[in-house]
């Protein structure tokens, strides 16, 4: 493995060896090179934020097929901008009260199986999720988690948005769900962060008639961490902008880009609304341009490949250990990447997942692995955030403890 001293070890943190795939808590990705250099140069010189906004929302725009683009400081910030844009429009004094709501419609509509920790975001623009379904799933009685009545019987003259998270598994589907929002005149925000690669996925869910779509700049599409997407009706972007960038200007000479809002259809200057603590520099948005520009270039094909191979790597080292089962479960649909599945025996292996995942994150570099599973004694091993030499020592150190 790569022994070059890291800032990280110049600052005494033990650094991480990621073989969990884009997890913010141990950094995310890694930005790409050509990110990280436009960053630098971002960096030299005053650039007014809002035409960099444009900017960067033209090519949002361009590679959603969305009508319009904006850039929080991450997929979550983008969620609260989302919900803040369905509550107040172009409600001036709606936006100078949030994250207070009297007076606005403001419950986010969810099927229940969508809730997650992330919808805090949502909560944090003053909105009030309700949610909707049952979750007899497992019963074996026919019924889905959400049916579309049930969403449709939960909006009221109080809805502000129907809020669905993009998963594989997700249902009803979204189609249906915009089906539902939009007859009655409400519309639909989607959670996907995580949901690219494919790239297709990038244009899929405003093709499915989506009005707010959020991705995270800084997982697969690596770029800064700090960074997100929201990609959707000029009318809701038009919102987040107004009630996202610094509003402490002079009126007089104030001259926003007609792209993002027009002022003279402004009763006056909004000042700063509840998305000004989610600002994103200038080194921010140019890194997150960068990035967005190499990853539609990117050759997937190439880099599944290369993902396969360090998983090769990774499962020849282990493949004749006592008490490991691996399983290969492919990227696509459910995951973007290809995974390792190991199973821990404890008996033949002499140490159950729990204490081998935990000695891992112990050493020093730290390692990790993915732990969604541990409950059934799995691991998981993910290429994306490893590079050849890694695979190769995550494998050397998962085989030291059995
Ligand atoms: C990662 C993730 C987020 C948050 O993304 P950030 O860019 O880190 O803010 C939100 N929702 C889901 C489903 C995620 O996986």
């Amino acid at each position: 493995m790569d022994e070059e001293t890291t800032v990280y070890d110049e600052l005494g943190v033990p650094r991480v060896v990621n073989a969990a795939g884009t997890k913010t808590r141990i950094g995310g990705s890694l930005i790409r090179p050509e990110a990280v250099e436009a960053m630098s140069r971002a960096a030299e010189s005053f650039v007014r934020l809002s035409d960099l906004q444009v900017r960067a929302g033209e090519l949002v725009s361009e590679v959603t097929g969305a009508e319009a683009g904006y850039v929080g400081s991450g997929a979550a910030a983008c969620m609260t901008l989302a919900a803040a844009a369905a509550i107040a429009g172009d409600d001036l004094g709606a936006m100078s009260r949030l994250p207070d709501t009297e007076g606005v419609p403001s419950e986010i509509v969810m099927p229940r199986t969508h809730r997650n920790g992330y919808d805090h975001a949502f909560r944090a623009a003053g909105a009030t999720i309700v949610d909707v379904g049952n979750n007899d799933n497992y019963l074996g009685t026919g019924s889905n988690g959400t049916e579309p009545w049930e969403l449709a019987e939960a909006i009221t003259e109080e809805t502000a948005a129907v809020g669905y998270m993009e998963k594989a598994f997700s249902a009803p589907s979204l189609e249906t769900v915009v089906d539902v929002a939009h007859d009655h005149d409400v519309p639909v925000i989607v959670d996907a962060a995580a949901e690219v690669p494919p790239r297709e996925n990038l244009s899929a869910f405003v093709e499915a008639g989506a009005d707010m779509v959020v991705f995270s700049g800084g997982k697969a599409i690596r770029g800064p961490q700090t960074t997100g997407i929201l990609a959707g009706k000029r009318e809701y972007v038009r919102s987040a902008a107004l009630q996202h960038l610094d509003m402490h200007v002079a009126e007089s000479v104030w001259d926003p880009p007609s792209e993002l809002f027009d002022k003279e259809s402004l009763a006056g200057v909004p000042r700063q609304g509840i998305g000004r603590t989610l600002k994103v520099g200038k080194e921010e948005l140019v890194g997150l341009i960068a990035a967005l520009e190499a990853f539609v270039e990117e050759d997937q094909a190439a880099l599944d490949a290369e993902w396969e191979r360090r998983l090769d790597v990774v499962a020849d080292e282990l493949a004749d250990c006592e008490g490991l089962s691996l399983r290969r479960e492919p990227g696509g649909k459910l995951m973007v990447a290809p995974e390792l599945r190991v199973e821990v025996h404890p008996d033949a292996a002499g140490v159950d997942a729990v204490e081998l995942v935990g000695s891992l994150r112990k050493e020093d570099p730290r390692i990790f692995v993915g732990s969604d599973e541990l409950q059934d004694d799995l691991f998981a091993v993910n290429p994306m955030c490893l590079d050849d030499e890694e695979a190769a020592y995550v494998a050397e150190r998962i085989r030291s403890y059995l």
